[in-house]
């Protein structure tokens, strides 16, 4: 009898731990395929470069392993056009009022915008507030100022006040540099707001806005204390004028006596050729098969510049590495009735192009599919915030109490709509859950997003609830309603 109890016990032990462990994720798995993605061969994965064109590869030949069926005609591969910049060398040089020179070279003191243009320029430097230019509407940062020929310092974003009746331009690097271009400056230095509580690093960064490419325009983005230095002897600090111009809501140009000489040698690539890498498991059930879910994740980060790449572990090597291994952990499983798709995305670091394109041209019916789970930056961080809980309550609830049962690493905040590139589903009006850590930013889009940083036992619990999900998704027989409440 005893005998009986502890071999009953044991096989219960055995059936439980079986059922867990097959939707376990592996951290070394994660952890390699972390390092390989952030590694210096992949070269910060932008966007129409070899570099994410090799981590296309490697992810199809991981989807082909994992036995997932190509989700296109033609392979794993969704192409499309998009622009590209690729930044080869930047230098800067500066020249104090007082004579001191000093020179950086990219990665340390500046970066350059994405999409800077190229040349060699220099120059005397002038400052210009928020670099906006209505002087119809009366509000002028240029205001007096004498820029031809100049090099312009600007805050990198526009204010957080508002004037009434004034309705500011957007604020993109590539609206305030047109203004800047078009009133004869030779090439623009963005810093950062000193006054905010954290003032932005110097970060790498594709997102450009919308207009044309300035080929010949040179857009960096300096430290707080390089800009510094150049403002010396003028007699106010970055921080005294941001606190001026925020104080009076009205513009403060400065003309100064300093000089910068920007070398940028770069190549724009107005069509550039990029891809979504997309694979399927098709679920089991005759019927329930012609319904989908879509786990995915951006692929891309920021790139290259010179001799320094942007590595990207936490954003978004680590949701890229659990997509992947969700596909292999998911594969073979018998339980999954309706079908799911895995996709990892490109460009969405220039502003969702890959997500935008998919959503755009799917190949199954918008009005088949079940869910959308996005997981970006979910390496670095403490626990797991998923958004969009609002909007698609459903789904959210679904997903805390699969949580709740297994490693309770959920907080209970989350928001309405969607977000990155759960984006453009949740505009499509499907369910949306957006996987991503709490505390993620610390590292985002810095030279120091490096795989040393991420908690792989984090991540490899998020992997696990986010193979859970699917599974619970795909293989019930009927489902909840999934989006509830919260805008459409
Ligand atoms: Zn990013």
């Amino acid at each position: 009898m005893k005998k009986n109890v502890l071999c009953l016990l044991f096989l219960a032990a055995t059936v439980h731990f079986a059922q867990d462990h097959s939707l376990e994720a592996s951290p070394e798995n994660l952890k390699q395929t972390v390092e390989y993605l952030a590694s210096p061969e992949l070269t910060g994965r932008l966007a129409g470069s070899e570099g994410y064109n090799i981590a296309s590869e490697f992810a199809a030949g991981k989807m082909k392993d994992y036995g997932l069926l190509p989700l296109f005609d033609d392979g794993y591969f969704q192409r499309f056009n998009l622009e590209s910049n690729k930044i080869n060398s930047a230098s800067l040089l500066i020249t104090t009022q007082a004579g001191k020179v000093k020179s950086y070279n990219v990665g340390d003191g500046f970066v350059c915008r994405g999409f800077t243009g190229r040349g060699k320029v220099e120059g005397e430097t002038v400052f210009a507030g928020y670099g906006i230019s209505m002087p119809e509407s009366g509000y002028d940062d240029y205001s007096g100022l004498d820029v031809k020929g100049k090099i312009v310092i600007i805050f990198k974003y526009n204010p957080a006040w508002s004037i009434e009746g004034i309705k500011f331009p957007p604020g993109t690097p590539r609206q305030k540099s047109k203004t800047a271009n078009a009133k004869g400056a030779l090439g623009i230095i963005m810093v950062s707001l000193p006054n905010d509580k954290n003032p932005q690093k110097t970060i790498g960064s594709v997102m450009a806005g919308e207009g044309e490419q300035l080929i010949d325009f040179p857009q960096i983005h300096a430290d707080i204390d390089l800009v510094n230095d150049l403002l010396e002897g003028c007699g106010y600090d970055l921080k005294t004028l941001q606190t001026i111009i925020d104080s009076t809501k009205k513009p403060f140009p400065v003309g100064l006596q300093s000089r910068a000489m920007i070398n940028v040698d770069s190549e724009y690539f107005p069509d550039a050729l990029s891809q979504n890498i997309a694979g399927m498991i098709r679920g089991n059930d005759p019927i329930l098969q012609n319904q989908y879910i879509i786990l995915g994740a951006h692929l891309d980060h920021v790139g290259k510049q010179g001799d320094i790449y942007f590595p990207g572990a936490n954003d978004n090597a680590s949701g890229s590495a659990a997509l992947l291994e969700a596909a292999k952990i998911l594969s073979g499983n018998k339980s999954l009735k309706r079908s799911v798709i895995f996709v990892l995305f490109t460009a969405e670091e220039s502003g969702l192009f890959g997500s935008d394109y998919f959503a755009a041209h799917l190949p199954v019916d918008t009005s088949s599919i079940v869910a959308m789970i996005n997981m970006d930056c979910i390496g670095h961080g403490d626990s797991l915030q998923i958004g969009g809980g609002k909007s698609s309550n459903g789904l959210w609830s679904v997903i805390s109490k699969l949580d709740s049962e297994s490693d309770n690493i959920m907080v209970s905040s989350t928001w309405a709509g969607g977000g990155a590139d759960s984006e453009p589903f949740f505009r499509a009006g499907l369910p949306t859950a957006y996987f991503v850590t709490t505390k993620s930013y610390t590292h985002l889009h810095c030279l120091t997003d490096t795989p040393e940083t991420l908690n792989y036992d984090l991540l490899s619990r998020i992997t696990s609830l986010a193979a859970r999900t699917v599974q619970h998704l795909a293989a019930a027989s009927s489902l909840p309603v999934l989006k509830t409440g919260g805008s459409r």
